[in-house]
């Protein structure tokens, strides 16, 4: 097996799109939600797992994610990868109540994001934390983040304490997104307690199913809410394929349009740009983290563009480095490819 290299010997450089990391506040303030009486169930199936079950994976992922240094560049040496995009991990921000000490791990990530984005320039970007809880400040700490510390786009850990980005209360957030022309990534997060049930009885509640249903659903409501129409210049982004919405198309337009037309529903109105798939077309990018799979990595080309679909790891979630040189191995011309691994990504998240 031959171990890929970083420098772009092969007509691309890597970037991965979807690359997570922690920070001391972070994990603080996780451990005092999980020992909380009243802890959301998704909340603690998952950070439960990462931060306290004795196994090899989960003790890997707890020491990586805490490494923005010399451990990190090591990884990516060793899977060829030239640059990682950085956000804060999943669910950040997103699943703590008290609304201060949410602003603060936001603040304080994104400070200490850009530091090691100041150490290794060209290895490290970043995205945008914020506590969408309070969307002013949140709007607020966007545009220190993106126009003082050089973030390329702003990471929401999906549903925030069980409401979505279509919720009038999140305007802010969205327009500070438009206004300053960096996309929104919207990461999966464990459902909500209104829907985890079935699912974390099975033990599907997170990345192995939970994740993209719960994920393309939040993904949809942008859509159908005509929220998008409210923020047309808005961009998007979602991994792991498209949370299976790309698979979907055909029948979430068909059935989209119907429902639209016979009026069903108060809260599904004719859309200014058509159909779901429009939408997917012109608003969305999508990336393969956790999905290095050539024949869904193509299907995502076909279905939207091959300009909207990019790389990502979800390191160090899932970093295997046969997925890189599975990667590399596509039948696929290497402009395309080098759109996938390289160029989208530059251009989507601002990186000189
Ligand atoms: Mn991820």
């Amino acid at each position: 097996m031959t171990i890929p290299k970083t420098g772009g010997e092969q007509g691309y450089l890597r970037i991965a799109t979807e690359e997570a990391f922690a920070t001391p506040e972070l994990i603080d303030a996780f451990r005092d939600e999980l020992a909380s009486p009243d802890v959301d169930p998704g909340f603690f199936s998952l950070i439960g797992y990462y931060l306290d079950h004795p196994a090899e994976r989960p003790r890997f992922i707890a020491k990586a994610l805490n490494d923005l240094g010399e451990g990190r560049i090591a990884d990516m040496d060793a899977r060829g990868i030239d640059r990682q995009i950085l956000a804060l991990t999943a669910p950040a921000t997103n699943v703590l109540r008290d609304v201060d000490r949410a602003t603060m791990v936001a603040e304080t990530a994104n400070d200490r994001l850009a530091d090691a984005m100041r150490q290794y320039p060209d290895r490290f970007s970043g995205m945008a934390a914020c506590a969408p809880q309070d969307a002013k400040r949140a709007a607020k700490e966007i545009e220190r983040a993106v126009t003082r510390l050089g973030m390329g786009a702003v990471i929401i850990n999906s549903h925030i304490l069980g409401e979505y980005l279509d919720n009038p209360k999140f305007s802010e957030v969205l327009e500070a997104a438009e206004a300053l022309d960096v996309p929104i990534y919207i990461h999966p997060n464990t459902p909500p307690p209104a829907m985890i049930g079935p699912m974390l009885e099975a033990g599907l509640d997170g990345a192995i199913f939970g994740f993209g249903v719960e994920t393309g659903m939040h993904a949809l409501r942008m859509i159908t809410s005509g929220t998008l129409d409210r923020f047309p210049r808005l961009q998007i982004v979602i991994g792991h394929m498209g949370e299976a919405l790309p698979f979907w198309l055909y029948r979430l337009d068909f059935m989209h349009q119907a429902g639209v037309r016979s009026g069903r529903y108060e809260v599904m109105k004719p859309l200014k740009k058509g159909t779901v798939s429009d939408y997917l077309r012109s608003h969305f990018h999508i990336t393969c983290s956790g999905m290095a799979w050539e024949p869904a990595i193509k299907f995502t080309q076909q279905a939207i563009g091959e300009d909207r679909v990019l790389y990502a790891m979800d390191y160090p979630y899932q970093c295997p480095v046969e997925e890189v040189i599975a990667l590399d191995a596509m039948d696929m011309p290497l402009e395309t490819k080098r759109k996938f691994f390289q160029t989208n990504a530059e251009k989507l998240f601002h990186i000189r």
